[in-house]
């Protein structure tokens, strides 16, 4: 799977490439089996019940990752952070910050698009629970890895969602950028900033969940200043 990614030559070919993987036998079993028995709401659609592609622009200066993708959104939909709540809260944002063509992501022909902007999950397949583990993580850092290497060119500020994507990022210092990580590493935070002097700057983000923004733990405002931040240090007007 190392070898796969790896010979990626394009996004394209990425993204073929990650939507046929069976690397992780529990994700596997969990998208399928997930995919099988649906949602009530949606028993009368197709899942996608693969592994999920990022999405957005191929010379982006700005990416934002995230965990894995939701059991009956990116897994259902196909595309990341599509058809489920947390991605109505996280497009509506790339929206307002003039991102995004529209405020919602529902399905993966609705017309979406971004600028300067890609986003994908440091684990390609949904986990039960959104809980990948730690050999799973590793098992799809390739994918992340390659994924950044091809957007390497532009990418300029990495938005990390929550702590897992944190502390997912600092592989993709050695592996992508050949530079040793910081240690200790920073710690995670909402508004936390690290930037080294050949890799993208990483700005941490509450998680755009539901248990974060149905509590108010993370704000419309607190996003819009996160992607204000962000645009700022990758250049984006
Ligand atoms: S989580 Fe990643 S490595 Fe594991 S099966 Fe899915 S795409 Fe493959």
């Amino acid at each position: 799977m190392v070898a796969r990614a790896a010979r990626a030559a394009d996004l394209a070919d990425l993204d073929g490439a990650v939507s046929d993987c069976f690397a992780c036998p529990r994700l596997v079993d969990w998208r399928e089996e997930v995919a099988r028995t649906r949602r009530a709401a949606f028993r009368d659609q197709r899942y996608w019940g693969r592994p999920v592609p990022g999405f957005g622009a191929a010379d982006a200066r700005l990416a934002i990752l995230g965990l894995a993708p939701a059991a009956h959104g990116g897994n259902r939909t196909g595309r990341i952070f599509t058809g489920d709540r947390s991605g109505d809260v996280l497009f509506a944002a790339l929206h307002r910050a003039g991102l995004a063509n529209q405020p919602t992501s529902v399905a993966a022909d609705d017309g979406l698009a971004l600028r300067d902007t890609r986003i994908f999950a440091a684990v390609r397949c949904a986990p039960p629970d959104n809980k990948p583990t730690p050999a799973e993580r590793d098992t799809c850092a390739p994918w992340l890895h390659r994924e950044v290497a091809l957007i390497r060119p532009t990418l300029r500020v990495v938005v990390a969602l929550g702590a897992f994507a944190w502390a997912a990022w600092w592989p993709v210092l050695r592996e992508v950028y050949g530079v040793r990580p910081p240690s200790p590493r920073p710690a995670f935070g909402h508004g936390a900033h690290w930037s080294g002097t050949t890799a993208p700057a990483l700005l941490g983000c509450y998680h755009v969940s539901q248990q974060n923004t149905f509590t108010g733990r993370l704000t419309p405002g607190m996003l819009d200043d996160v992607f204000a931040r962000a645009k700022q240090l990758a250049g984006v007007d």
